[in-house]
């Protein structure tokens, strides 16, 4: 077992928290920062502790926000459409692709039986009131393709049935420049059922 100074273990272990962070990253980490100057030190301390009072969720999507209105509800140029994700970090890849121009509203979390997480844990209540008192045409749910994320799409359907909205959901198919002998058989099928006209 090595020795390290009981400070540097808890850098270890504190870095190992975020996500795809190893232990050997966060050991990198770690003599990183024991070579720092002070004031470096605390300018990152201060970044990381302001945190919670500098992102804030937007009240109506619940999107991250520096302001308690989000500049995607404040400038969708189409109202029509509503894109329902699971984390803040999917609108921004979303709004990256350039493609989409309407509503977002964030879960924060996606149904798991097995980790607890149930319908309670997802913001849903502020969902339907935005669904009920507004000109949304169309909700596209774009959701990992995953256990949790299948769950999750089948559970909003269930609930959307008695709005009157179109309810869709991402399209499962080929990603870009794989060969179909390469696709697993799982994409493949999903591929197939959601074929699009060419
Ligand atoms: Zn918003």
């Amino acid at each position: 077992m090595i020795k390290y100074p009981l400070h540097l273990l808890k850098l270890v272990d504190t870095f190992r928290k975020l996500p795809g962070v190893g232990t050997k990253t966060a050991e990198r980490f770690a003599f990183e920062l024991s070579q720092w100057p002070n004031d470096r030190l605390q300018e990152m301390a201060k970044i990381i502790q302001s945190t919670s009072t500098e992102l804030k969720h937007c009240h109506e999507c619940g999107c991250l926000s520096e302001a308690l209105s989000c500049p995607f509800c404040l400038s969708a140029s189409d109202a029509r459409y509503l894109c329902i994700v699971a984390m803040p970090r999917d609108v921004f890849a979303i709004e990256a692709t350039r493609e989409y121009q309407g509503l977002y509203h964030v879960l924060g979390a996606l149904l798991s039986p097995l980790d607890g997480i149930g319908p309670e844990r997802l913001n849903i209540d502020k969902l339907k009131q935005r669904l009920t008192n507004s000109s949304i045409e169309e909700v596209i749910i774009a959701l990992d393709s995953t256990l949790e994320g299948d769950a999750t799409a089948l559970y909003l359907k269930q609930e959307f049935t008695h709005l009157n909205v179109r309810v869709t959901r991402l399209a499962f198919g080929l990603p870009m420049g794989s060969t179909i002998d390469y696709v697993d058989g799982g994409t493949l099928a999903r591929a197939l059922s959601a074929r699009a006209r060419f």
